[in-house]
């Protein structure tokens, strides 16, 4: 025992200095530090939740001696206030100031106080004796409580000192275990708070790791689906996607707008932040459940929102900051991922793009340009079908110059049909993702080919509307954004191979017309004759002259004349086929080569021509004609040669009258 009367803490192994006999127990190398801990006066202010610990635990293993049934216990703090007792003790009405006596005594002189009978403790015909014992702390010795004891004055016994001496020394023991127990619990709660967070810092930075390694957006999405599922198995986890995102992940969706601004995930995407939400147990039974909404943003905006379901477990809190960090990081490699991504297409487009206008380049002919770029727009898009409609101004009509459904090829359009009417109207795109939900409009092209996706681009070419291009599919949603983007860019370059072919033929056929008639000029007659005699076993050619023309112009004027020139010249068109070239040879002298015709079959246009010219022309006029043939059998075939040979067939004609016909001399 120290110096110090009262109770102190017992160093188990000196149980000499106790003079009672301790069995020395080893508690091992824990034991031992822990039993060198203590609390100072600092404490002291702190302690009252450990007194009345102690005193519960010490009443609990005392109340079985006998004593205890004759005596009332309670704990005072180190500055005289009563932490707890018996509830008949201290703060009872049978307590009296012989309790506050003895406690304040032995806080006065730290060592036990008794006070036997004051006179003011004489309530209800009994009289008291209150003990009270110090506490010391098992180190350095300083008085932290006072155990106190009241009994009757009839039950009291001399001996009693030493009871409530023995109890302290219990309830110190009681004291320090707890003491004990609160320090090793708090040590535990920090190791086990710092095993969390290490945990949580791996988990992090293993998700953090793989995240970096990706470059795909999908597998981003992958990896941060199963690290809230390795941290939350039993969670339930979705992505709900602001902006179009093909996918085959099932737990990636649309985040629809609109339809409940309060819904969670609504909520987060726009205040851009995590929400959570509790919810009561399912039917009342069972843990309540969590929803939480963290939105999947980067630094160019918010792409998504993750809806994460999670029941509520009582014993470990949700970790929020985690998942905040978690979706933090997920979106930034996200939007790396989505950011590379696009450049890829990006690439891959501007590829593309270089590639068809390359080849659009390289032709001129229109037919070429529109059945290759179906035959493109069909591989580039994957769609089923592609159409190309030109704009027919003159007829005011759609044609379908090529498509890939044969039932539609060459069909017509009227202006106010379906979608190119809506086109035609409005001049601007149509992106549709499920014709048989949103249509407005039946189309006739989309029935055929029992499509339900479609994008059509109108062709216009320097403000001038040119035409439609169409690529359905049957799959509806099929096409993405990107593509209905991509489709404009290319609509533009096709519009404009469109657009340069058209006008090449028409440069050419200017270049190869006679401005005044309309019939096709000398030379492309000469070279037509040419490539006819490369190929042809024979062929016939007409000259035309009208007759006394010098003289009419004299009559009526140069004016008058040339409208009778193109009066012969629209005769001529229409007496020949289709096969058959006529041209204006020079001045009013007009010819007509017939491919593959010998000079009788000649001979039956030319009298036709110079019947109709005498009874359609007006004023009237008549011609004279020479008819040359050549075939196989000729020494030397030559387009000069047959020139030659129908205008001394001319002359002959003029010769002998005019008005008539005259087939070239063959002997
Ligand atoms: P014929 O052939 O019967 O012998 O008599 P002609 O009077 O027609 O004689 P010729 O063929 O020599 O004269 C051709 C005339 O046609 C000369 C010219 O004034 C006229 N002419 C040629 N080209 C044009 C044209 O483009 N417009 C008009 N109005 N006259 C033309
Ligand atoms: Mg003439
Ligand atoms: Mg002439």
């Amino acid at each position: 025992m120290s110096n110090q009367p009262g109770i102190e803490s017992v160093n188990r192994n000196d149980s000499a200095k106790t003079g009672q006999d301790h069995t020395v127990i080893n508690y091992g190398e824990q034991s031992f530090w822990l039993q060198h801990l203590d609390i100072t006066a600092f404490d002291f202010p702190y302690i009252e939740l450990l007194l009345k610990q102690s005193f519960i635990e010490w009443h609990d293993e005392a109340i079985a001696l006998p004593w205890m049934t004759r005596t009332q216990w309670s704990v005072y703090s180190s500055n005289g206030v009563k932490v707890i007792g018996d509830s008949n003790s201290a703060n009872s009405e049978n307590a009296g100031s012989g309790t506050s006596e003895a406690m304040s005594l032995c806080l006065a002189q730290q060592s036990p106080a008794v006070i036997v009978g004051s006179e003011h403790v004489n309530v209800g015909s009994h009289q008291q004796v209150s003990l009270a014992v110090p506490l010391f702390t098992r180190k350095n010795r300083e008085l932290f409580a006072v155990l106190n004891c009241t009994t009757s004055l009839e039950q009291y016994h001399p001996d009693d000192l030493d009871l409530v001496l023995a109890a302290g020394l219990h309830f110190v023991s009681c004291f320090y275990r707890q003491f004990e127990f609160l320090f090793v619990s708090d040590l535990f709660h920090g190791q086990s708070q710092a095993e969390r967070e290490a945990r949580r810092r791996n988990i992090l930075f293993e998700v953090v790791k793989r995240l970096h390694d990706k470059i795909d957006v999908d597998a981003v999405l992958t990896e941060v689906f199963d690290s809230i599922a390795e941290m939350y198995p039993t969670a339930h986890l979705e992505l709900l996607m602001s902006q179009d995102h093909r996918t085959t992940n099932p737990k990636v969706k649309s985040l629809l707008f609109g339809q409940d601004r309060d819904d969670l995930c609504v909520r987060s995407f726009m205040e851009g932040r995590l929400i959570t939400l509790e919810n009561p147990p399912v039917m009342n039974e069972g843990p309540s459940y969590v929803e939480i909404a963290v939105p999947l943003s980067g630094k160019q905006g918010i792409y998504g929102v993750f809806h994460i379901t999670l029941l509520k477990d009582f014993k470990e809190e949700i970790d929020l900051d985690l998942i905040s960090v978690l979706s933090d990081t997920a979106g930034t490699a996200f939007e790396n991922a989505k950011l590379y991504e696009q450049s890829n297409v990006l690439i891959h487009e501007l590829r593309l793009i270089n590639e068809l206008t390359r080849r659009l380049n390289q032709s001129l002919k229109l037919k070429e340009i529109f059945q290759f770029s179906t035959q493109e727009l069909l591989s580039i898009f994957q769609s089923d079908s592609c159409s190309i409609l030109q704009y027919d101004k003159v007829k005011d009509c759609f044609e379908v110059m090529s498509s890939n459904i044969a039932s539609i090829a060459k069909e017509v359009y009227a202006t106010n049909d379906g979608f190119c009417g809506l086109i035609y109207e409005s001049k601007e795109p149509v992106f549709l993702s499920d014709y048989d939900t949103y249509s407005t409009v039946t189309c006739r092209i989309m029935e055929q080919s029992n499509a339900r996706s479609l994008i059509a681009t109108p062709l216009i070419v320097n403000g001038e509307f040119i035409g439609i291009i169409l690529i359905t599919h049957q799959s509806p949603h099929f096409f993405s954004y990107d593509n209905y983007k991509l489709m404009q860019v290319l609509a533009t370059h096709i519009g404009l191979a469109i657009a340069n072919a058209t006008l090449h033929a028409e440069v050419r056929r200017m270049a190869n017309r006679d401005m005044l008639t309309g019939l096709y000029a000398r030379r492309y007659l000469d070279e037509a004759i040419h490539e006819f005699q490369k190929t042809d076993p024979c062929g016939s050619l007409i000259v035309v002259d009208i007759d006394q023309f010098k003289q009419v112009n004299d009559t009526f004027g140069h004016l008058q004349g040339d409208i009778i020139l193109k009066q012969v010249s629209h005769i001529i068109k229409t007496s020949v086929r289709s096969i058959d070239i006529s041209a204006r040879w020079g001045g009013e002298e007009l010819a007509i080569y017939f491919p593959q015709y010998d000079v009788m079959q000649a001979l039956q246009v030319a009298e036709k021509i110079r019947k109709r010219v005498e009874e359609e022309t007006d004023p009237a006029v008549t011609v004279s004609c020479g008819i040359a043939e050549w075939s196989w059998f000729d020494d030397k075939v030559t387009v000069e040669s047959l020139f030659y040979r129908a205008d001394m067939a001319l002359y002959k004609a003029k010769n002998n009258g005019r008005n008539q016909i005259q087939v070239e001399d063959v002997t």
